[in-house]
């Protein structure tokens, strides 16, 4: 794994090559998007070794952290399946050449077209709920399904520190829950009824749930999955999805926690999971890709106000909506450069990082250290190759930027472009023809 002065080390030079090579440049391109495709040809190799079993365990990255087509298609190279949660990201997964049967379709929505459609392609389904399995049961009509379909059940062990990200609360909104009073017997019985039934799903949650949490979820499932195999010659249950959540390290380029480490925990709260008996899928997004990007963009103006200093740069809320929303729970650090993309060196002094929308809380920072900011400079947003690129904001008619690919080979710095920026409004006024509305 890439030791903690190389991350910095390699994004600098990034920086440097995207400078020299006018991939960024402060009058046609202030802002751009970056992933480390080596980087993540090297996470992608630390999951595959963590986890033992080989060709019984999938790893489905959750396209929702990354949707980019092309990122898609590099992490399929890379030998992962896909986990979507909606139509438009099935259609991506398609788009980067997935087959059907790594593909893991998970949405507490699913409208019957698109199970329809999931079951004729034998994409891997996690039914979220009582109804969605009377729906599926409807459309099989009896038949067999190819699809591998699972219940995504919902341990109700509590939350992590964001309970936005935390899914296996209570009264979460995703699953059915085990301890609610009758529903592990219905959902028992229902396994029965539908020798199909042949996975267990479940998702603890995403950033700031301790790993301990998140395995015991699993342990759950997997206590659920025994409970349905139990005084059966030929296990029902074959497979668990463990779903993703591996929290990442906004604070360092340390990557801790490491998917060793949550094996470790699997291995000591569910010795059941490499019984050998199941098939796992995982589902990990964020630590797959956030530390793999970085988003950098130019100060365009300083200033100072009420003896605070203020760097005015291209990236905020369009680009890290979380953050500036939300900045207790998504802080990101911030690099400072100069314009060739070299580290910035002088002493530190507190500065206010903002965007460019027209609302006072764009801000990336506040009171942050850094060297001393210039017009021209460029500020780094590391760890944000995961949930920042494919979540864009369109406030203010901010464009989405260009994101690259980047690949090194001996002192080349190769771009490829990921994602073109947005082109910008061409003038055109959307026309309702007559009659749209009334045969939509
Ligand atoms: C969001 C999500 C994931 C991925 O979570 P990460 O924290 O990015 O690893 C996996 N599975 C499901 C069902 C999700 O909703």
């Amino acid at each position: 794994m890439t030791d903690v002065t190389e991350a910095a080390a390699r994004r600098e030079r990034i920086l440097r090559a995207a400078v020299r090579q006018g991939v960024l440049d402060p009058e046609r391109s202030a802002l751009a998007g970056f992933v480390d495709l080596d980087g993540l040809a090297d996470t992608v190799g630390a999951l595959h070794r963590a986890f033992p079993g080989g060709p019984r365990v999938l790893h489905a990255f959750a396209a929702k952290a990354n949707s980019l087509v092309p990122v898609l298609a590099e992490l399929r190279s890379l030998g992962m399946g896909c986990e979507v949660a909606t139509g438009g990201e099935l259609d991506r997964a398609r788009a980067a050449g997935f087959e059907p049967d790594r593909i893991v379709f998970d949405s507490p929505a699913k409208t019957r077209a698109e199970l329809e459609r999931a079951l004729s392609l034998g994409v891997m389904i996690n039914v979220d709920n009582f109804q969605e399995l009377s729906r599926i049961d409807t459309l099989l009509a009896g038949d067999t399904p190819r699809s591998r379909i699972g219940v995504r059940v919902n341990p109700q062990l509590g939350g992590g520190t964001i309970a936005a990200m935390s899914t296996a609360t209570q009264t979460s909104k995703f699953g059915i829950p085990l301890a609610d009073p009758g529903s592990r017997h219905r959902l028992i019985e229902a396994y029965r009824e539908r020798p199909w039934l042949t996975w267990v799903h479940t998702h603890a949650g995403s950033q700031g749930c301790p790993l301990e949490l998140m395995a015991q979820a699993v342990a759950q499932a997997v206590e659920f999955a025994e409970e349905v195999n139990r005084g059966r010659e030929e296990p029902q249950v074959t497979g668990i999805d463990i779903g993703g959540g591996l929290p990442v390290n906004f604070a360092g380029d340390e990557v801790t926690p490491g998917f060793d480490a949550y094996v470790d925990q699997l291995n000591e709260h569910v010795p059941d999971l490499f019984s050998g008996r199941y098939e796992i899928v995982t589902e990990f997004g964020r630590s797959v890709l956030a530390k793999n990007g970085f988003t950098a963009a130019h100060v365009e103006y300083t200033k100072s106000a009420g003896g605070r200093s203020i760097a005015v740069t291209h990236a905020g809320v369009q680009v890290a909506t979380r953050t500036v929303f939300n900045p207790d729970a998504w802080p990101l650090r911030i690099t400072a450069h100069g314009p060739d993309g070299g580290v910035k060196h002088g002493t530190p002094v507190r500065q206010d990082i903002a965007g460019p929308a027209c609302f006072a809380g764009d801000l990336l920072a506040r009171d942050r250290a850094l060297p001393s900011l210039e017009p021209g400079d460029i500020v780094v947003l590391p760890d944000t190759g995961a949930y920042y690129f494919s979540t864009p904001f369109h406030y203010n008619s901010l464009p989405e930027p260009a994101v690259y690919g980047v690949r090194t080979d001996g002192d080349e710095v190769r771009f490829e472009l990921v994602r073109p920026a947005q082109e910008p409004y061409d003038g055109t006024v959307p026309a309702l023809r007559h009659g749209d509305l009334v045969h939509r």
